[in-house]
């Protein structure tokens, strides 16, 4: 007899039809001799009505009601959902997050999961009960009982929270897909299944606009290897499993707020080339890493700002073996680059940084939490160490610095983060697809500041002013180029927000941005972010140039391209975006013969 917990979503759930189905479902596990602990969302699109209502009423509703109102949705679907289970006498009680003991912090609309109590769910199974537990939702426990909601498309959150605490031997959500395809089915028809991803390559997939799973229920499924499998509830497929590293046996209290940071890494095996005032025009980024393709050069981290003017800059590392040939290739394309007839010629210019070292925070509890980043950057302000290059992804934050920094870089962060170092990072898995699957985010603006005074403490001081809004940033690129004012060099700081952010971050930036000298930030709504996932990206050269190619076949101009080990993230025009994704999903040939049906 095994524990599985099930988690059926609001389409899953979205007439009374679908929710009888799902009640069969649930008895033929029970007759197969399981224990079933059942979480469900909200009937079909309820939440968005019930945010639609709060919004006729008020533009800006508080929290704590929306959380009251969001949390009704839930408690519909638990009682409906018993109810059928009893039609087929099967034994069962609902439970509201408050009623089990999901105990959450109070943050209203975000709350992460501290503890989950388990007495009254292990008496229900003794008892031989199916029990049905409102997803999304908890309580805190101050002396107020709060209710709480963990953010929208949370309740998978509580699943493998669920299983987690419940040890089960299982975590399966059920939803309106036959399991995590190689990208979103609604928008490219031929999208194929994926038999299995690993966590890593989940959590990136989910954050960069995948909502097949909420990266926090990722996260937890990572962090206490709970078994994770996404399958449909309309049809048997066999699904997709989501396969973790080894649990290092983490307590659960404080469940979804554990360390963030679990290792410091370095390499010092790298150096940088920049190509800086390239014409800004789509094509360009595709020769330049086809050619170094070419040279079976493994590029490492690739970073382009925004454009100033009709010109770009565009950065690399590769390891110190392969600079002779990157730098030949960048010193070629250069002239190429420069004819482009774009009134730039013989600006174009190839920098190369040997004695660099790349640093990275390493933990899968940084997700939703933009305060570990900027505690990065501040620790090495604070230590006098300026940062020339950032890469963010879900699970890592890298910074390329001065090689001659590293040791003094190292000490600091270790202490900050209470952590040890591990001098090797991590290592490349080449023998897992390159490309694994490609997701689109609609969601993203553009936000960049230009003319940031360039010393140590800048980037700490801006993202730490975002972070305590609890705005996360993506894509974070410092532009190669610098510009003197008054003798204080300068450079442009670019990132990507959550577009219902954007206004904010522009209130906090705006004091600080305002007092230097042609200060100021600029900000692009009209964007969309779109980006490919793979593990084994590591150790295959080219991958980089074939995105940027299929890009280019399509005529679309890049504007900003930021990397991690695992992922390249382009963003392009909004109206460009869905067709991109097309475009990207095809020339890595991920697409099926066989398109999937989607519910509509
Ligand atoms: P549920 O209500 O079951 O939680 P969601 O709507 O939250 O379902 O997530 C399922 C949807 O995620 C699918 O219908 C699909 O449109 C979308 N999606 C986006 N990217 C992917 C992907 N890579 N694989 C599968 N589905 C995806
Ligand atoms: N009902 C909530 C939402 O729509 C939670 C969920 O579906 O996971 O966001
Ligand atoms: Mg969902």
């Amino acid at each position: 007899m095994a524990l599985i917990v099930q988690k059926y979503g609001g389409t899953s759930v979205g007439s009374v039809e679908r929710i009888q189905a799902v009640a069969q479902r649930i008895h033929r596990t029970v007759n197969a001799g399981h224990q079933v602990v059942v979480v469900v969302s909200a009937m079909g699109k309820t939440t968005d009505t019930l945010v639609g209502l709060a919004h006729d009423i008020t533009p800006n509703p508080s929290r704590r009601e929306m959380d009251m109102l969001l949390s009704t949705g839930e408690q519909v679907s638990i009682a409906l959902l018993t109810m059928a289970l009893h039609a087929l006498d099967q034994p069962a009680i609902s439970l509201t997050g408050a009623q089990v003991g999901i105990v959450t912090e109070t943050a209203h609309s975000r709350a992460r999961i501290l503890d989950i109590k388990t007495e009254r769910l292990r008496r229900h199974l003794d008892e031989g009960q199916v029990i049905v537990v409102a997803g999304f939702q908890g309580i805190t426990n101050s002396t107020d009982l709060e209710i709480t909601t963990l953010g929208r498309g949370g309740s998978d959150t509580s699943a493998v929270a669920l299983a987690a605490a419940l040890q089960a031997s299982q975590c399966e959500i059920y939803t309106d897909v036959p399991g995590i395809l190689s990208t979103d089915p609604r928008l490219v028809p031929n999208a194929q299944l994926m038999t299995e991803i690993t966590s890593d390559e989940m959590l990136e997939l989910a954050s960069l606009g995948a909502k097949v799973l909420h990266p926090r229920a990722v996260e937890i499924a990572r962090n206490y290897g709970v078994p994770l499998v996404v399958l449909s509830s309309w049809t048997d497929g066999p699904g997709t499993r989501v396969v973790s590293p080894l649990p290092r046996g983490r307590s659960l209290t404080n469940l979804e707020i554990t360390r963030a940071v679990d290792a410091v890494e370095f390499d010092t095996d790298q150096a940088k080339i920049a190509l800086l005032r390239i014409p800004d025009r789509p094509g360009v980024a595709a020769k330049l890493f086809q050619e170094i393709a070419h040279q079976q050069v493994d590029v490492d981290l690739i970073i382009q700002s925004i454009h100033e003017g009709n010109t770009n800059d565009i950065a690399f590392t590769v390891i110190k073996g392969m600079l002779t040939p990157a730098e030949a290739v960048a010193e070629a394309m250069a002239p190429v680059l420069r004819s482009g007839g774009d009134g730039n010629r013989d600006q174009a210019e190839v920098l190369v940084e040997r004695k660099i070292a790349k640093i990275s925070i390493v933990g899968a509890g940084m997700i939703g939490r933009p305060g570990i980043a900027a505690t990065m950057f501040k620790t090495l302000a604070d230590a006098g160490v300026n940062i020339d290059m950032i890469s963010t992804s879900e699970v890592k934050v890298s910074c390329v610095i001065a090689a001659t920094d590293c040791d003094r870089a190292i000490a600091a962060l270790c202490q900050a983060f209470e952590v040890s170092c591990s001098s090797l990072p991590t290592a490349a898995t080449p023998e897992l697809p390159p490309v694994r699957g490609v997701a689109l985010d609609q969601c993203q603006a553009q936000l960049a500041i230009r003319h940031v005074p360039d010393r140590p403490g800048m980037a700490a001081h801006l993202f730490s002013l975002l972070a305590n809004e609890g705005i996360s940033v993506d894509m974070i690129i410092q532009s190669q180029r610098c510009h003197i004012l008054n003798s204080t060099p300068t450079r442009d700081i670019a990132c990507t927000v959550a577009a219902a952010d954007l206004e904010q971050a522009q209130k906090v930036l705006t004091p600080i941005v305002s007092q230097w000298e042609r200060g100021e930030i600029v900000m692009d709504r009209d964007v969309a972010k779109v980006s490919i996932v793979g593990a084994g990206m590591q150790g295959h050269p080219g991958v980089a140039a074939q995105m940027f190619n299929a890009l280019a076949r399509q005529g679309f101009n890049i504007k900003m391209i930021a990397t991690s080990e695992i992922k390249i993230s382009c963003v392009v025009a909004a109206a460009e975006g869905v067709a991109a994704l097309n475009a990207i999903h095809e020339v890595f040939q991920l697409g099926s013969v066989t398109p999937v049906q989607v519910p509509a």
